[in-house]
């Protein structure tokens, strides 16, 4: 996610952007298994995007064709996901997809799994993501993890529970040390710093507890633990989805049913790229699960720049220009915003 008005991140050289498109190419011609044969239609074909550095705005996507309103852009899968910590009964803890309450109890009996009097239950929606989780939950599952657990959850902290997997992704060679280091990181003020280091510790004693050797825990160190987190302070998606199943999305009579309240978070590479804008050409949707449809609001031509709503457009001037310097770090210079609209 890159922040329109600010002049950060121009020192990436364009063969790392280069790379980014071709592997997010990669990633849409790779139909999710849980999408219908008409769903995963849409996402024919590279998408119709490219990523390029700006003077004035940093990074940027823009059009490379002419996209008719209500079009799919792209998907775009997580690279790490963490279901709400209320919702670990509730949603896969893969793919954060809601479990069907009528088949609760025959799925969540035969996939769940109850792994140590210090964990919660997890649940999986399917074989699938049981299978893609499979590597970095062994790590997870033969911890303690009680400590940390409280600690985020008086403290009421979710993105430490994402580092903690992403850690576990690493360990278990599901992920690369530096997978996140294309992501701008937030600014950091030393006291937020410090929590960040009394985490770090929390997680590091579990992780020397578990008696990994060396060479396994030489990436975890204070700066990585703080750098990703920066990073997915910024960057990180808040998940709602629209419907329990594609079947609803289309049978649906208005198509955007009213959005669930999140079952997680979930950070993308790709659309971490798209700028902000207080009246966004494009928008990022979550139908049944964290995979990633970034959809135009309004025929775009080509060349322009695809831009969406980090926060609540309906919100008013001021309070957009707060949340946005607050919680992104810049001011917002959209033309809604340049005529205090
Ligand atoms: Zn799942
Ligand atoms: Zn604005």
């Amino acid at each position: 996610m890159f922040a329109t008005g600010t002049a950060l991140f121009r020192r990436r050289a364009s063969s790392e952007l280069h790379r980014i498109c071709l592997w997010n190419t990669s990633i849409v011609t790779s139909r999710p298994p849980s999408l219908s044969t008409a769903a995963a239609a849409e996402c024919k074909g590279p998408p119709p995007i490219r990523v390029s550095l700006t003077e004035s705005a940093g990074r940027c996507v823009f059009a490379t064709r002419g996209i008719a309103a209500g079009d799919l852009i792209h998907s775009a899968k997580p690279l790490v996901t963490h279901p709400s910590a209320s919702l670990l009964d509730e949603v896969c803890y893969y793919c954060l997809r809601r479990l069907q309450k009528e088949a609760s109890s025959v799925d969540a009996s035969a996939l769940g799994e109850n792994e140590s009097s210090s964990t919660s239950t997890c649940y999986f929606c399917s074989e699938s993501c049981r299978e893609q989780s499979k590597v970095f939950h062994e790590v997870e599952k033969g911890l303690d993890w009680s400590a940390f657990d409280a600690h985020c959850s008086t403290r009421r902290l979710k993105y430490p529970l994402m580092v903690k997997r992403l850690a576990c992704m690493i360990i278990s060679g599901a992920a690369s040390v530096d997978c996140l280091d294309l992501l701008q990181p937030a600014s950091l003020h030393p006291d937020i710093v410090m929590e960040m280091e009394e985490e770090f510790q929390l997680l590091k004693d579990i992780f020397v507890k578990g008696q990994f050797n060396n060479e396994m825990l030489t990436f975890f160190t204070k700066e990585w633990y703080v750098n990703v987190l920066a990073r997915i302070r910024i960057n990180a998606f808040r998940i709602e989805l629209v419907a329990r199943s594609y079947e609803e999305m289309i049978t649906s009579a208005t198509a955007l049913v009213a959005a669930d309240a999140a079952v997680g978070n979930a950070i993308y590479m790709l659309p971490s790229f798209y700028n902000h804008d207080c009246d966004p050409n494009a928008h990022i949707i979550w139908l049944e699960n964290a995979n990633a449809k970034l959809k135009a609001l309004r025929d775009i031509e080509e060349g322009e720049e695809l831009r969406i709503c980090y926060i609540d457009a309906s919100m008013d001037f001021e309070a957009r220009q707060k949340i946005l310097a607050e919680g992104f770090g810049f001011q917002c210079r959209c033309l809604r915003c340049l005529y205090r609209d």
